[in-house]
């Protein structure tokens, strides 16, 4: 039996020479060449490279700590991506879904979906949070919210576990098909029973609350439009006496509004607070149309709402209103969603589209790059409900991506390197750190191979629309 893990000191990294590290600590400090000390999960030390303690300085020369020098970086903690669909990776720019709004997509859509595999949900979720690594992220919640032909959110936990991604799984639902007045087809819901029962195994099986957890469960019926107002309370009930975090969309459209006070007499934000739906420990996808009565609510609650502004384009949902929101006192994170609405899934491209966004509904004040790249990191933290990750601060976990300025996309931005990441084209990571582990090393994946899983991805989209579009056709 090997008893050397015990006595084994958790690996030293030590990140140094940043040209800026910005923190996003209470000081929002942004240091020239910068330094940071990883010891296992954690942050053990911040501050300028020369000031590092002989402690640390005695590692290096011992061999004992590594060194990663980042020379022309900005280093910024990990951004934190709050909701996406990473199943929809297989069923990017499907002709009959380019053009339509949000139910007439949903309606072509669901047909595809109806047909996902296991093997499906693992390679199209390992290959979205490649993308998403990749951009700069490395925490995200994953909203999975049906399960066809034997799958489960163990699938998509799985592909979190061998990508070393920090995965907030949402355990999504449909329960009310269009035979009983819902959007999606009566194949793809499931029963209430069913949803609960499944719930609580996940939260058994897989939830960690403990701090730098990797993995936390979520629960979170698709949206008012799918499940009932049962399943909308049984869910709050479940989550608050398991002590896990509630998801669902709200307010995206103006469709959506209807629905809501058609159906139910109310507006997205009453209805949610009728059923439990606020608190800090909630978070709503969208909320572009939620209403000056939802914002204050929202504000005096705590209630979270994860801002999607490329899918909000894309589907020509509106803008929604993030700065009186963060006025209010809103929680607000940053969502690339679904890769269907969002074909590109790109978290500093995510922000910078928020910044451009809000100046494009309220002027060319109404955001700064730092503000989106606050709500990026800090906000998305908030939204999910955590306070270990988000900032670069003795004691938080150790996440923290590094994005080289020296290439053509920056050229001439030195003046301001951290603004630079946001108004500049998006650039890719040259090193991605998640919870003490490097990921990503000079721009590639330490432990993954990329094309065989793009080769089975390309495949497996291929085999998914080719079998909506010939139904008839044995699979
Ligand atoms: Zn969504």
């Amino acid at each position: 039996m090997n008893t050397s893990t015990a006595t084994t000191p958790s690996p030293l990294r030590i990140v140094r020479h940043a040209d800026v590290l910005v923190t996003m600590d209470a000081a929002r400090r942004e240091i020239r060449d910068g330094a940071v000390v990883m010891q296992g999960p954690a942050i053990a030390w911040v501050g300028e490279t020369a000031q590092l303690p002989a402690v640390y300085l005695d590692a290096l020369r011992e061999g004992r700590a590594e060194a990663i020098d980042m020379h022309g970086h900005v280093v910024m903690p990990g951004l934190v991506n709050t909701h996406h669909h990473m199943y929809q990776s297989l069923t990017r720019a499907v002709p009959e879904a380019q053009d339509a709004e949000l139910f007439g997509w949903l309606t072509n859509l669901y047909l595809l979906w109806a047909r996902l595999t296991p093997e499906m949900i693992r390679v199209s979720t390992q290959t979205a949070m490649a993308e998403l690594m990749l951009s700069g992220c490395t925490t995200t919640s994953d909203h999975l919210y049906l399960f066809p032909n034997g799958s489960r959110l163990d699938d998509s936990i799985e592909a979190a576990d061998a990508m070393g991604m920090r995965f907030h799984a949402a355990r999504g639902s449909m329960s009310v098909g269009r035979s009983a007045g819902g959007l999606p087809p009566d194949e793809v819901v499931e029963t209430e029973e069913a949803i609960l029962r499944d719930s609580e195994r996940l939260i058994d099986r897989w939830h960690d609350a403990s701090r730098h957890s990797m993995r936390r469960i979520v629960l979170a019926p698709c949206s008012p439009f799918s499940v009932s107002r049962d399943l909308m309370r049984l869910s709050a009930e479940l989550a608050r006496e398991r002590g896990v975090s509630l998801h669902t969309h709200l307010a995206e459209n103006d469709n959506d509004v209807a629905y809501s006070r058609e159906k139910f007499g109310m507006t997205p934000a009453e209805y949610a607070e009728d059923l439990g739906w606020v608190g800090r420990d909630v978070w709503h996808a969208h909320c572009v149309k939620l209403d000056e009565a939802g914002i204050a609510l929202f504000g005096r609650t705590g209630t979270g709402v994860a801002h999607c502004p490329c899918s909000n384009m894309r589907l020509a949902s509106g803008i929604a209103p993030i700065g009186t929101m963060r006025r209010a006192g809103v929680p607000v994170g940053l969502g690339v969603d679904g890769s269907a609405s969002n074909d590109g899934a790109h978290m500093l491209g995510e922000a910078r589209q928020a910044m451009l966004l809000q100046r494009v509904g309220y002027g060319p004040a109404a955001m700064t790059a730092r503000e989106a790249l606050e709500i990026a990191t800090l906000g998305g933290a908030q939204v999910l409900g955590r306070d270990d990750i988000g900032s670069i601060a003795p004691g938080m976990s150790a996440d923290i991506v590094a994005f080289d300025m020296r290439g053509v996309a920056h050229a001439g931005a030195g003046h301001d390197p951290v603004a630079a990441l946001v108004f500049c084209t998006p650039a890719s990571v040259s090193l991605s750190v998640i919870g003490g582990t490097v990921r990503i090393r000079n721009g590639e994946f330490t432990g993954l191979e990329l094309s065989p899983l793009l080769a089975r991805h390309r495949d497996l989209a291929h085999t998914l629309y080719e079998a909506a579009r010939h139904p008839h056709t044995a699979a």
